[in-house]
């Protein structure tokens, strides 16, 4: 089975909308395990889009197209297609009657111009819209399954969810059921924890091991396919088991779209510690990280930006004899910034961060030095990175390693 997306709209091409519809659609037939291999946009004209149409059909098996169900003369996808299948297309009674209640409803006159939205392929699959008024569909040939949704992100995504995948589903049933989860690391980049797997992404068939690389982790999404659903999360279990055995130290979570502050914020809150931060190259951005996520004054006390020496000294009460011997990048100074700044915010944690952003080098020591420390009140740990990426890239990677190293420390503690 292979896939191929045509997204359909003279605004695709001219670059004012960003084609979002072609991933949406790619990453649930992903889920599904079945494989995207070509994309095409073409404008709203009616040879052009016959042209890709036939294509497609030359190539794939299963073509979505999206777009051009309204109601508007450049909408006619529909059309298009209904010539290249050589289909009729007809009036989807609960679809029309759905359209004038919406104009009844609202006070507003129907045109004629409306009623194509309610075309499906006669005798064909009908796809609801539970969103809008353009209805979807699917059309069966011999060679191909045709699939059309509506433009707008929104109207798209739940006729995908509620319409297409129960369908697709339903039709593959024979090949089973697929259930995907996602393994999330951080502190590797992909091509060592690829290089580390590799002979078990090699040999492996079911479930299948596909390895993405986001902005700071990386995530390994695995996908089995069994009778039963249950067949599936045991063939899931073992696995994770064979992949964590070599990569636990840098696991921190499952999900699609969890992250290392989502976790580590969950963690925080159930954990009804406080914290409080003391900030030099970070310049704030970590306690700024964690206050993004809704429900952090709940732990969040403070933040205390303290960049230049006099400040630390000042304001934070970091020894001179600290700042002369060591130096502001140095652990002694990040020590006492994390066990100054909890006591003088009065809470649970203190978490510093020190170091050199770059590009210029400080104290002769190397640009992307980080000392990164967290007091408890019993005992202070710090760890020391070097990091490789330019001056915001060290910044935000020292926030993510300082989620991480609280992360750590909650679930010890739990
Ligand atoms: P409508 O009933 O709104 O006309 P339609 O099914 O005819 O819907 P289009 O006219 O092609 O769809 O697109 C409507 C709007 O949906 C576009 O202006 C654009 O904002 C959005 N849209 C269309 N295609 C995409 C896409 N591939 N990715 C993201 N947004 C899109
Ligand atoms: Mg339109």
């Amino acid at each position: 089975m292979k896939a191929e997306i045509i997204t359909v709209g003279t605004e695709l091409l001219m670059g004012q909308v960003i084609n979002t519809n072609s991933a949406t659609i790619a990453r649930e037939l992903a889920k599904l395990s079945i494989p995207t291999y070509y994309q095409q946009t073409v404008g709203d004209n009616p040879e052009r889009m016959f042209e890709s149409i036939q294509l497609a059909s030359s190539r794939s098996d299963l073509i979505i197209l999206s777009g051009g169900l309204g109601p508007t003369t450049d909408d006619i996808t529909k059309q298009v297609l209904a010539k290249f299948v050589q289909k009729e297309l007809v009036e989807d009674e609960e679809a029309m009657d759905k359209i004038i209640r919406f104009h009844k409803q609202s006070h507003r006159p129907m045109s004629p111009n409306n009623r194509p939205q309610a075309l499906a392929f006669e005798g064909e699959t009908v796809f609801k819209n539970h969103n809008g008024l353009a209805i979807g569909g699917a059309v069966e040939t011999e060679k191909n399954i045709f699939i059309v949704l509506p433009g707008p992100p929104s109207e798209l995504k739940m006729m995908l969810e509620k319409e297409v995948i129960p369908y697709l589903k339903e039709k593959f049933s024979n090949e089973g059921t697929f259930v995907s989860r996602y393994l999330r690391f951080f502190g590797i980049g992909e091509s060592r924890l690829v290089t580390d797997l590799e002979q078990l992404i090699e040999e492996q068939t079911n479930p299948t091991i596909a390895p993405y690389a986001g902005m700071y982790e990386v995530v390994l999404r695995l996908t089995a396919n069994g009778d039963t659903k249950e067949e599936c999360e045991q063939l899931l279990d073992d696995l994770e088991e064979k992949i964590l055995s070599v990569e636990r130290e840098y696991f921190y979570g499952y999900g699609e779209y969890e992250t290392l502050l989502s976790i580590t914020s969950d963690l925080l809150k159930n954990s009804g510690l406080s914290i409080a931060s003391a900030e030099s190259l970070t310049g704030g951005l970590f306690a700024s990280t964690l206050i993004s996520v809704e429900g952090s004054s709940q732990y969040v006390l403070g933040s205390c930006v303290a960049y230049q020496e006099a400040i630390k000294k000042n304001q934070l009460q970091v020894s001179q004899e600290i700042l002369e011997t060591y130096g502001m990048v140095s652990v002694e100074c990040a020590e006492e910034m994390a066990e100054n700044v909890r006591t003088i915010f009065g809470s649970d944690l203190g978490i510093s961060f020190t170091g050199i952003a770059g590009p210029s080098p400080m104290e002769e020591k190397e640009v992307g030095t980080v000392f990164i420390s967290l007091a408890d009140g019993v005992e202070t740990k710090t760890i020391e990175l070097h990091l490789a990426r330019n001056r915001n890239g060290n910044r935000e990677y020292a926030v993510q390693y300082g989620l991480n190293k609280l992360r750590k420390y909650l679930l010890k503690k739990q």
